[in-house]
């Protein structure tokens, strides 16, 4: 794991999100899982060789960020924002996240084969949270503070978890770093918001929830891939092309690589990118 600070941890550097976890005079509290079994399970292991896990607080409901509770269970408090719990692991036309993970396995954690759960037992545990809540919320543990801020965008149930004490904010998929920007199931009017948001925050360091870590300064570097994307496709709108010759042609590949293990999904973001803000740009607003 990277250190942040002297009580943050994190690591940039495996497929999936970013986990975290924090270090407190009364306990460890986690930020997002390992999606690959091992590496759940050895994160695990490593916080909870420095004192309890008292919190598990994932940032959105996306499958690189939650499917790595399971290996979780029995260790701490997993608490979710509404808007994530609705959404946890929840199959969509686009996609079916335990399939998602599943695959991962023969190519990024072939040791992770034998303790891969089978759909049933899966679900019958994945571990979602027990403090379940709206808006923002507050959590103290030993002499640290968790604003965990309801930031969505990104996803409905998006939060940014900021921790004062050490100067940090955690953005989940509100910020990628220098890697592919993912849209499906986003609106770009509250992602900008969001962005807006954290900028305001009192931090020094910025926890993406994929690529290194960055400072606020990033910020305004996403609000313009996010700007960029939405314009291009307004372009294409109003030039009168259809959804399938916009996929065809609006594409950012060349701008960044896709995070670490997830290069064959890049086709897949385009196209999902364009359908999905052609999808928003051309249907007709609500109260009409
Ligand atoms: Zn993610």
């Amino acid at each position: 794991m990277q250190r942040v600070t002297d009580n943050v941890c994190t690591d940039t550097t495996l497929r999936g999100c970013n986990p975290s976890y924090v270090t407190t005079r009364d306990g460890v509290v986690v930020i997002d899982t390992p999606q690959l079994p091992t590496r759940a399970v050895a994160m695990r292991q490593e916080a909870e060789s420095l004192g309890p896990i008292r919190y598990l607080i994932n940032t959105e409901h996306h499958v690189d960020h939650i499917f790595g509770n399971y290996y979780f269970r029995g260790a701490g408090t997993v608490v979710n924002h509404q808007g994530l719990h609705d959404n946890f692991m929840v199959p969509t036309p686009d996609l079916d996240p335990y399939e998602y993970a599943r695959e991962a396995i023969p190519t990024d954690d072939p040791g992770g084969e034998a303790i891969f759960p089978p759909r049933d037992e899966y679900y019958r545990d994945p571990n979602k949270g027990t403090i379940v809540f709206t808006g923002d919320l507050t959590l103290r543990v030993g002499d640290h503070t968790f604003h965990l801020l309801h930031t969505p965008g990104h996803t409905p149930g998006q939060l940014a978890v900021h921790v004062p004490e050490e100067r940090v904010v955690f953005t989940g998929d509100t910020v990628f770093n220098e890697c592919q920007t993912w849209l499906m199931t986003s609106n770009v009017e509250q992602w900008i918001e969001a962005l807006d948001r954290i900028k305001a925050l009192d931090a020094d360091h910025l926890v993406p929830g994929h690529g290194p870590v960055t400072t606020l300064s990033y910020l305004d570097r996403q609000r313009a891939v996010l700007l960029e994307w939405k314009a291009a496709v307004a372009d294409a709108v109003a030039r009168g092309w259809t959804r399938e010759e916009t996929i065809a042609r609006v594409n950012f590949a060349e701008r960044y690589p896709v995070d670490v293990g997830q290069g064959y999904m890049m086709d897949h973001i385009q196209t999902l990118n364009a359908a999905s803000l052609y999808d928003k740009l051309t249907s007709v607003p609500a109260g009409r």
